[in-house]
């Protein structure tokens, strides 16, 4: 069989035990296995079992009519075919082709879900996470903070006169800006940290296992990465410096995740009125 298999064009190895099998495996990466029901010590489904637990590869079963296994019995172990002995090779050949069409199939599919994931949670101008994550993360974040009396603070950010930016010099290179400043946002915050793009101009910050005193710091950063930006959206002009004004506060568990947003946008709001560029924190 061994030949056989490789007349056509694939690589085989041999294995005489469910053993010698599985320590290939650990070794050698195999697109299929081909084994007998019947083994010396382990027998053939209880390898079949061992191989779909723990590598991505499709298993072909072989058994004669007569034997005490079921074909259900193997595919109940995972098996991804079957044939019966004695066995016609055309039919191995067949089977084996259609086993690693289907693994491959089954490969793009995972990673289109993967992506579509990806997609359905990224913000497509800034890179950043969207709105829709950052309601559901907030929530994950707080029903842990309420748990485990963790600390979790809140960060938003709201681009100062971006209106003027736009009319000024074209919604395009006020897009240019958004792509920009959500790196910039992204680039102050630390490792469990995230970014989101809350709105147009808006972005938000999760910060975890953080006090609102720590979390201005954070905020005092990127507030003075985002002054020091420049852009220069006329070829040749004077290059334009944008700020940011920021809210702060820390989540008072058990509320709500609406009022925990609705302080954030209200200390924002107060950075505002107060003049632009500023941090403001506000307690529960
Ligand atoms: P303030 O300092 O009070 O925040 O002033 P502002 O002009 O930033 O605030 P306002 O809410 O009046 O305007 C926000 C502007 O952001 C309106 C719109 O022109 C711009 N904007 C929102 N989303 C986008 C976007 O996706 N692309 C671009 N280029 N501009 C956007
Ligand atoms: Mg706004
Ligand atoms: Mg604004």
């Amino acid at each position: 069989m061994h030949q056989y298999i490789e007349r056509f064009g694939f690589v085989a190895h041999s294995a005489e035990t469910a053993e010698k099998a599985l320590e290939m495996l650990r070794t050698t990466v195999v697109d299929v296995v081909i084994t007998d029901i019947l083994l010396p010590g382990r027998d053939g489904l209880a390898l079949t079992d061992e191989v779909r637990r723990r590598y991505d590869c499709p298993v072909i079963v072989m058994t004669g009519y007569s034997g005490d296994y079921s074909y259900t019995d193997a595919i109940q172990k995972g098996a991804s075919d079957f044939v019966f002995k004695p066995v016609r090779f055309e039919e191995l050949l067949l089977r084996l082709r259609r086993v690693l069409r289907e693994r491959d199939l089954a490969r793009e599919r995972d990673r289109i879900l993967k992506e579509l994931e990806t997609l359905a949670i990224t913000d497509e101008l800034t890179k950043l996470y969207n709105a829709r994550y950052f309601y559901r993360q907030l929530e994950m974040e707080a029903g842990r903070c309420t748990r485990y009396n963790h600390h979790l603070t809140l960060l938003l950010m709201d681009i100062d006169h971006f209106k003027n930016y736009n009319d000024t010099y074209g919604h395009l290179e006020g897009d240019k800006v958004l792509a920009r400043l959500g790196q910039t946002v992204k680039s102050g915050l630390r490792r469990l940290d995230s970014a989101y793009r809350y709105g147009g101009e808006e972005f938000t910050a999760i910060l975890p296992e953080t006090r609102a005193d720590e979390g201005r710091i954070v905020a005092d950063r990127i507030k003075a990465s985002v002054k020091n930006e420049r852009f220069d959206p006329r070829p040749g002009g004077e290059p334009v410096h944008l700020t940011i004004s920021i809210g702060v506060t820390q989540y008072a568990p058990p509320e709500d995740i609406a009022g925990f947003v609705q302080r954030a946008d209200r200390a924002m709001y107060i950075s505002k009125q107060k003049g632009r560029d500023r941090v403001t924190t506000l307690a529960a």
